[in-house]
């Protein structure tokens, strides 16, 4: 019976996004994707707390992601990951990303299939 290829997915230390966006264009970019598409979707989350608001900003996969196919087949890394500008994103298989995970607090692996 074939090995079952290992799942892969994207590791996003959201603690440290700055909101800037760039993943978003670096994949439409990639992809060529129209507007209002694309693989990457910056969210916003404010938590109201009585002394101060609190703004965190969540990148999510939607169903456009391909994890870059034809550029991890090349060898090369998925295009959000690569022009991140906080490098706060990785890719590889879901075990990789989770051992990773264990010293980076506020983030979250994604894997769109
Ligand atoms: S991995 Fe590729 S397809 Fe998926 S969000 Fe990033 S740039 Fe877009
Ligand atoms: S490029 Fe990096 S820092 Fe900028 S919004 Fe995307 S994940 Fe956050």
């Amino acid at each position: 019976m074939p090995r079952k290829a290992a799942r892969k997915g994207l590791l996003i230390q959201y603690e440290y996004c700055t909101g800037c966006h760039t993943c978003e264009v670096a994949c439409k970019q990639e992809h060529n994707y129209p507007v209002g598409i694309g693989g990457i979707k910056l969210n916003e989350i404010i938590t109201e707390k009585p002394d101060r608001i609190r703004i965190d900003y969540v990148p999510f996969l939607t169903e456009f992601c391909d994890l870059c196919a034809a550029r991890t087949r090349r060898g090369e890394k998925p295009s959000c990951v690569k022009h991140c500008q906080a490098a706060i994103m990785w890719y590889g298989t879901v075990d990789e990303l989770a051992k990773q995970m264990a010293d980076k607090p506020r983030s979250v692996i994604q894997s769109p299939y």
